[in-house]
């Protein structure tokens, strides 16, 4: 089998034969001809999982499938190191698509659902404001949780699924693989089968590979790094090809397919996704011991790689300090999003997680003095000024 960045370049699909073009070209049609009424009868049929007795049209309608799609989906494999036949890819228009359609896939009603804790802002008002009310039990885990005192918790009842963020978009927090898996086992022992999915869009796809870890499933919003122009929402879940083959039918039918030009967007950018994420990371990895060091700042996490720092500011439990720093930077921009080529700060607490209870944010370390970083791939040494700067801006008053 060919190397991941080999596969990158030459994604396992089959070439397309226009015209000899090197790149699939971007498929702007929404339906596809059929040969013959037996070739468009057992595309249909193979989709829906019935016996088909005729050589089936490849594509029938976009919704359904594309050549784009195929050849992003055939990448994204690539990079999160599935294997054909065992995994499978897909491409949806947002990562919250990903994220929803794969959970509306893989629960009921009636179904335990634990998470880490916290998550992104857009999950956990996903599962609050839909999932519980659509009777899912939900549990989220404390960094000391057993499996002993979840199942004690929740009066016997077994997870059906374990969602994880680590490390957690906005604190960094980390949560070892070892004791996910632990929980997962220990819940799987009582015969009912535990999946393990992971959000690993915060560390990204070249850092950490949860299904080598022991995920199901890897989920991302690849309008992160895999994208990383900021220029492209959408969203991508890797794995397990039997659970892919259940998350495929949903989306089908929630109709959140990734189109022709978010797909050929995103195989774009996931050519380069190795050589921008080094580039951010080696940013990140400067950068990094000098704010630990500066007093304007109380407290830092940074998991060791990747592009996401966590800083909480020196001063007030309020907003003040943090949005001074926020409104003195110039050239690390102020907005949501992360894994971009352009550096990227926002302030969570008012921001991607404002509509999470603010008890809730306090338990979890999302607090107002909290400044969530992502290290673009400019120059370094400007990014160390306009930090200074900023965090000089904010420690103004103690100064003078
Ligand atoms: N998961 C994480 C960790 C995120 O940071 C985000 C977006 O910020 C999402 C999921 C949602 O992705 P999207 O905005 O592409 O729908």
């Amino acid at each position: 089998m060919k190397r991941r960045s080999t596969r990158l370049i030459h994604p396992d699909t089959p070439r397309p034969k226009d015209h000899g073009a090197v790149k699939t070209p971007i498929y702007a049609s929404s339906t596809y001809l059929f040969e013959s009424a037996e070739a468009g009868a057992a595309t249909f049929a193979m989709q829906q999982g019935r016996p088909h007795y005729h050589e089936p049209a490849p594509y029938n309608y976009a919704r359904l499938g594309h050549p784009n799609l195929e050849t992003v989906e055939a990448q994204l494999l690539a990079i999160e190191g599935g294997e054909q036949g065992v995994h499978d890819a897909l491409a949806f228009e947002s990562g919250m698509a990903a994220i929803t359609t794969s959970l509306l896939s893989l629960l009921k009603p009636g179904s335990v659902l634990v998470t880490t804790t916290p998550l992104y802002g857009g999950t956990r008002q996903f599962i609050r404001d839909f999932l519980e009310p659509w009777g899912i039990r939900t549990y989220g885990l404390q960094p000391s949780s057993t499996a002993e005192q979840v199942l004690k918790d929740l009066d016997g009842a077994v997870p059906a699924l374990l969602y994880v963020e680590t490390p957690a978009n906005p604190t960094n927090q980390i949560w070892a693989w070892d004791h996910l898996n632990a929980l997962k086992n220990a819940w799987s022992s009582t015969g009912q089968r535990v999946l393990l999915l992971a959000d690993n869009t915060y560390l990204g796809p070249c850092w950490q590979k949860p299904l080598e870890q022991g995920a199901d499933l890897s989920l991302y919003s690849a309008t992160k790094s895999m994208s990383g122009h900021s220029d492209l929402v959408c969203g991508a879940c890797v794995g397990d090809a039997t659970l892919i083959r259940g998350i495929r039918s949903w989306r089908n039918k929630l109709g959140n397919t990734a189109s022709p030009f978010t797909s050929w967007l995103l195989s774009r950018s996931l050519e380069t996704v190795e050589l921008r994420m080094e580039a951010t990371q080696r940013n990140a990895q400067i950068l990094v011991p000098r704010l630990r060091e500066h007093p304007g700042i109380q407290r830092l996490e940074y998991p060791g790689s990747g592009a996401m720092v966590s800083i909480w500011l020196q001063g007030p439990e309020d907003h003040t300090k943090a949005w001074k720093f926020l409104n003195a930077l110039s050239i690390i921009q102020l907005a949501v999003s992360l894994g971009s080529n352009e550096s990227l700060a926002c302030h969570p607490a008012s921001t991607t997680h404002s509509g999470v209870d603010p008890s809730e944010r306090r338990q979890h370390g999302i607090d107002e003095s909290l400044v969530r970083l992502s290290i673009g791939i400019e120059d370094p040494e400007d990014l160390w000024e306009d930090l200074l700067k900023a965090l000089e801006a904010a420690m103004e008053d103690e100064v003078r």
